[in-house]
């Protein structure tokens, strides 16, 4: 009896003991689910966290399907959470920088609020000066969308779909939605888009996350190295909308095409810089418009923590944003300020106001047709 007792404490002290010391590394990868709130007009929303087998964690709500963190390792292994965001979702509504969310119908601007698809002219909320920008005045990152836990062998996945009704800020077509949001094993957040349309209709969509590899609320990212997979972009006019030229980026700030600190030319004497207040613009890139197959975007390199995150996209453009607009008002999460240019965006997606631009890939979506596009943001660390 006596040893009986004596063997199942050892045990019990042998397992508590294997527990503690296991590492990181053998946890199992998991989907957790906990309430985040009520939106401002009353609806209950939710806190997905995903975790994969290294211990790096996404949390993602379904309002505005929006990542509201990502905590990844650095080249200690030391985990930072490497977007900006806040802590209450009512923070989310009343936000306009549109941290971590899903965007559409139609990401980026749409010049005065215009376009026409065949005989029909569509007018749409002009919330960005004379323009409509992210999908109008309630886009997609202030729907709340339905989630569904879609794990499997890739990684813990969740899965996001929403109705967009028929004439819903101005857009022909009842567009059925579906954003999937996988955590893979390779330290990647991998993100699947899906629409289809009953009426011909345009469609971007896109998710705006503002990096700061550093950790977010840590300074500025200047001093973040990026490569950018473009050898032209679009320039702009004063209300940042395309002017349909594609200009090499060859001899200017633009050119990302072998890394160079994001803030060595950012306040040049230089017409689309002084247009952009920095980056706000979009880029073509080299491999993606000739075919839909994913291909290598961007990498960034932060020197300090060795953090790297490569950008692969189906898409033919990233719009690269350097938090220009970003004032230091309002508090982030775990109550850090964001000032002007503490995160950067790279926002895959077909060209600004391609609607009104027939030389650009096309964002038409007619009913019988599948739209789908892949983004996936991989992060690692290197010394
Ligand atoms: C736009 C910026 C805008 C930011 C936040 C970016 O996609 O290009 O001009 O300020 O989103 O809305």
């Amino acid at each position: 009896m006596v040893q009986s007792r004596m063997t199942i404490t050892t045990m019990l002290l042998l397992t508590v003991a294997l527990a503690i010391s296991s590492p990181r590394a053998e946890a199992k990868s998991n989907m957790q689910k906990q309430a985040f709130g009520k939106t401002p007009d009353g609806q209950p929303v939710d806190l997905y966290t995903l975790t994969n087998k290294n211990g790096m964690e996404a949390t993602i709500t379904n309002y505005g399907g929006t990542v509201v963190s990502l905590k990844v390792p650095d080249h200690q292994g030391k985990f930072d959470d490497v977007v900006l965001g806040y802590d209450k979702v009512t923070d989310y509504a009343e936000g306009k920088s549109y941290f971590g969310a899903i965007i559409g119908r139609y990401g980026n601007r749409i010049a005065h609020g215009k376009f026409s698809i065949g005989s029909s002219t569509y007018t749409l909320a002009k919330n960005n000066g004379e323009n409509t920008l992210h999908g109008g005045n309630i886009g997609f990152n202030r729907r709340v969308w339905s989630a569904k836990e879609v794990s499997g062998p890739a990684g813990p996945a969740l899965e996001l779909t929403y109705l967009s009704k028929d004439m819903e800020e101005g857009f022909p077509g009842n567009l059925s939605i579906k954003v999937v949001y996988t955590l893979t094993e390779q330290n990647s957040l991998k993100i699947d888009y899906s629409a289809t349309t009953d009426k011909e209709t345009v469609v971007n969509l896109t998710n705006h996350s503002y990096f700061n590899l550093a950790g977010q609320g840590n300074g500025d990212i200047l001093q973040h190295h990026l490569l950018l997979h473009a050898t032209k972009f679009t320039p702009v006019d004063a209300g940042l909308i395309p002017t349909g030229e594609l200009r090499p980026v060859k001899g200017t700030p633009f050119d990302f095409s072998t890394p160079m600190a994001i803030g060595a030319r950012i306040d040049q004497d230089e017409e689309q810089i002084k247009l952009g207040m920095g980056y706000d613009h979009n880029f073509v890139l080299t491999r993606g418009i000739k075919n839909g197959t994913l291909a290598l975007a961007a990498v960034v390199h932060e020197p300090k923590t060795g953090r790297v995150l490569e950008v692969w996209t189906t898409e033919p453009g990233v719009q690269f944003y350097t938090g220009n607009f970003l004032d230091g008002t309002g508090t982030g999460k775990a109550g850090k300020p964001y000032g002007r240019r503490t995160a950067f965006c790279l926002e895959t997606q077909h060209f600004p106001d391609s609607p009104n631009h027939p030389s650009f890939p096309s964002t038409l979506l007619k009913p019988g047709a599948q739209y789908h596009t892949t983004t996936v943001y991989k992060f690692s660390a290197e010394k």
